[in-house]
């Protein structure tokens, strides 16, 4: 055991797997000893390969800041990278948030500190982004407007009482805001009404709760940052959105479909 120690005892983050065999084999640890104990190690799931040279190429004040975030990361996917393959995937992806408010700048924030290319926008016009967050309510002027764009976006809101998160829109495959209204059209003739009435007006102050904005500012982030990683979570605001009604505070999931009278193409896609 006291060469597996010794082979141990240089783990500590400072050297890639090549430099731990030749400095275990400096200190009379045969080659074969050292990678039996890598091995196991590496088996069992407790060594964390961090790329070396990815882990030079992020400045240091970023990889102070994000290691509380690559642990998580590290313990939440199991990959025993130490989060390097997240953050590789986090860093390449580009956010901008759209929307004034304590919610919009709450989910920039978030986003930042998860590791995302975050900016704010002041439109939803979004530039290159890989991604726009809408915190607020759209105009059907808006609305059109994402359709020409074509790009990925997430509809946010937090207002009077109920925040919603979703859907995520992927453009000509997953129903959009559009269809959404076309859907509410359908149930309530007089929804064109009311959201003629919403366009252009906001309320002065706007209500909202701060528990309810924090709330669904962290539920918008924890979506953007699956969206960000490729995982599973993601998937619950495509054809959906994620509802959180105050006092209540039980978040409950909505289902929508493509609508067929949509022009953005989803229903015939689907
Ligand atoms: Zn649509």
């Amino acid at each position: 055991m006291s060469q597996a120690a010794a082979v141990v005892r240089l783990l500590d983050g400072s050297r890639d797997r090549s430099e731990v065999l030749s400095e275990a084999a400096r200190g009379g640890v045969p080659a074969e000893v050292a990678e039996r104990v890598l091995t196991v190690l590496a088996a069992a799931g407790v060594l964390i390969d961090y790329p070396a040279q990815l882990l030079g190429s992020v400045p240091a004040e970023l990889r102070r800041r994000l290691r509380p975030v690559l642990a998580a990361a590290s313990l939440g996917s199991q990959d025993g990278d130490g989060g390097a393959r997240l953050m590789a995937r986090r860093s390449a992806t580009t956010v901008a948030v759209s929307g004034a408010g304590p919610v919009a700048d709450s989910v920039a924030d978030l986003l930042t500190q998860s590791g995302l290319a975050t900016r704010r926008e002041a439109s939803a016009d979004g530039g290159k982004a890989d991604l726009l967050v809408l915190v607020g309510h759209q105009s059907p002027s808006q609305t059109t407007e994402l359709l020409r764009l074509a790009r990925p976006h997430l509809a946010v809101s937090a207002s009077e009482g109920i925040g919603v998160v979703g859907p995520l829109v992927l453009l000509g495959s997953t129903a959009c805001l559009r269809c959404l209204d076309l859907a509410r059209t359908a149930r309530d003739p007089a929804w064109p009404l009311v959201l003629a009435q919403l366009s252009g007006r906001a309320a002065d102050p706007p209500a909202c709760d701060p528990i309810l904005a924090a709330a669904v500012a962290a539920q918008a982030a924890a979506v953007v940052v699956a969206f960000a990683d490729r995982a599973p979570l993601a998937q619950a605001a495509v054809n959906g959105t994620l509802e959180l009604l105050a006092p209540g505070w039980q978040w409950r999931r909505r289902s929508w479909r493509p609508h067929p009278a949509c022009c953005c193409g989803a229903s015939a896609a689907a």
